[in-house]
């Protein structure tokens, strides 16, 4: 019996590792223009961080979680509290008040497989820890938009304010007031939420749900003085950064430690899934996880497979490899003698491709034409007997004799002179 991957665990296959690689390579360079450097953390840990933080009544501890239970442990859900606990465990704010971190890596949640959506995705995750600002909030999310623009991409960005411990118990009591009124017209899980994270109702994706919260109240009604200025301020912010922008005050995003700022970058490509990166700020977090007091932090994580996804739609891409040289050796001699030539060669850097199963001539031009090789130098015993091999430009199809005299170092640096100067 054959044996297959786990359901929603992906195999990510070479024609899609070059856009992958594509996605990483622009985000090290933002992330590079932003001050941001790498940490790398281990994906299990303790079942504990993650109810504490994420919160016990979120859909992903409630239920996603892929959770070792004798062991008391979890493959990480999402990386921000992850990575809190390093940046606590290590005291990395001793150092550096301010930190700009980002890791890349692979997430796991139990959910319903479908496209754009994985049991093992990975996330691209930023955060910048200490500072409270208003400007950082702005300074993240244009960030995440310059990502998104270089990398191709057009999504929107929605916004909202979520308030502080000390506004939001007022606001929750309003909604639930609100909410218990309606109650027999709310779906069964809303009606569960409503006691247990009323918030979360605002959010739900059921048609009779997000009619009935229309006009509950709204949260931007109800943030503190503080709130209200930094949100403000947040959004004046954007304006000046050029970054448009769309208020949203049923964003709630299913983390319970989000205070403050949230926001979500949003595609309308992705069939059900529009969410291509979210985020926002978790001001208590910290103290919250015995790290130290009023230390405030904001991040985002952004998903690769669906960014994946829509760069693959836009078809933008050329993902071919291409080999700088393929060797056409012909005959067992031309064949041991090619070999420490093309070890030369990609000792100078080149991507230099053979085949060693002296096959034709045609079947070989076949193969260098498949490897997308910019030259093909054939060596055959005749080339060998006269000291000068056939180089084809394969773009333009010329070819000229190429002088197969001299150390093998001497023909590997004429060809990469020639083949570099092209
Ligand atoms: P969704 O609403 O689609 O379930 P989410 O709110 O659970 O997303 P977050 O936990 O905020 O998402 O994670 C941030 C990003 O990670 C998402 O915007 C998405 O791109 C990606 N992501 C989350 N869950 C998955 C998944 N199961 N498969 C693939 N990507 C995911
Ligand atoms: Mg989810």
């Amino acid at each position: 019996m054959k044996i297959k991957a786990i359901n929603g665990f992906k195999d990510i296959l070479p024609d899609e590792v070059a856009i992958w690689q594509q996605i990483e390579t622009t985000a090290r360079d933002i992330f590079r223009r932003f001050g941001m450097r790498e940490i790398r953390l281990p994906i299990l840990e303790k079942t504990e961080l993650f109810a504490r933080s994420i919160g016990e009544a979120t859909d992903i501890v409630e239920k996603e979680m892929y959770t070792f239970v004798d062991k008391g442990i979890t493959l990480r859900p999402e990386a921000t509290a992850s990575l809190l606990r390093a940046f606590i465990e290590h005291g990395l704010h001793v150092k550096q008040p301010v930190q700009r971190l980002f890791t890349i890596g692979p997430m796991f949640r139990h959910e319903r497989p479908q496209k754009g959506r994985l049991r093992q995705f990975h996330q691209i995750d930023t955060e910048i820890i200490g500072a409270m600002e208003p400007q950082i909030d702005a300074e993240l999310m244009a960030m995440g938009q310059l990502l998104l623009t270089e990398l191709g991409l057009t999504v929107s960005l929605e916004v909202n304010s979520l308030g502080c411990p000390k506004c939001r118990p007022d606001f929750r009591t309003h909604l639930v007031h609100y909410l218990n009124e309606r109650m027999d017209g709310l779906c069964e899980d809303c009606k569960r939420r409503t006691i247990t994270n009323p918030l979360r109702v605002l959010d739900c994706k059921k048609r009779d749900c997000k009619a009935l919260v229309q006009d509950a109240p709204s949260i931007l009604d109800s943030l503190c003085t503080d709130c209200d200025l930094h949100f403000a301020a947040v959004q004046k912010q954007l304006e000046l950064l050029g970054v448009t922008y769309k208020l949203n005050r049923f964003m709630v995003r299913g983390l319970d430690y989000y205070t403050r700022t949230t926001f979500e970058f949003l595609t309308t490509d992705l069939g059900a899934q529009s969410s291509v990166a979210a985020g926002g700020r978790y001001d208590g977090l910290i103290e919250q996880l015995g790290g130290p007091k009023n230390l405030p932090g904001i991040g985002f994580a952004m998903g690769i497979e669906r960014l994946a996804l829509l760069m693959q739609q836009k078809e933008n891409i050329a993902v071919a490899v291409q080999a700088d040289i393929f060797i056409a050796a012909l005959g067992d001699t031309a064949i041991a003698y090619s070999g420490p030539l093309i070890h030369q060669l990609r000792k100078l850097g080149l991507q230099a491709a053979m085949d060693y199963s002296n096959r034709s001539l045609k079947a070989q031009m076949k193969q260098a034409g498949r490897t997308g090789a910019r030259f093909t130098l054939i060596i055959g015993e005749q080339e060998l007997e006269q000291h000068e091999g056939i180089l084809r430009n394969m773009q333009n199809k010329k070819q000229e004799p190429f002088s197969l005299q001299g150390t093998v170092e001497q023909q590997g640096n004429q060809l990469n002179d020639l083949i570099t100067s092209e």
